[in-house]
């Protein structure tokens, strides 16, 4: 599930509005108003332009301690990884567009 960072988030809604399921809602605030729609794309989390959005991994790949942050940066997408509010470990894909 995806978790957001409201110290961060500068309210621009543009999660809100890439999400392909409609399952952010701003309220002033984003908020994941239908978690059981959101099938962890991550385009909310590339969109984000001040790194707000995180992906909480499932149980079955950690223990709920581990967030991945996906960032787009031109011709790479990196993928870092948290545990426990610390990054552990970033992994780069480059990918033609
Ligand atoms: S990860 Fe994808 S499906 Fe889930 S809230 Fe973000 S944009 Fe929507
Ligand atoms: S895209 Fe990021 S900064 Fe913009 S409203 Fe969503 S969480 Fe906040």
């Amino acid at each position: 599930m995806i978790v957001f960072d409201y110290d961060l988030c500068i309210k621009c809604g543009k999660c809100e509005k890439i999400c392909p399921c409609l399952a952010i809602e701003m309220i002033d605030f984003p908020k994941l108003a239908y978690p059981d729609k959101c099938w962890h794309c991550c385009a909310c989390i590339k969109e984000c332009p001040s790194n707000a959005i995180k992906l909480r991994l499932p149980p079955h790949i950690g223990d709920q301690r581990y967030e991945m942050l996906v960032l787009d940066r031109q011709n790479t997408m990196v993928f870092q990884i948290f545990f426990s509010g610390r990054m552990i470990d970033e992994m780069s894909i480059q990918v033609r567009k």
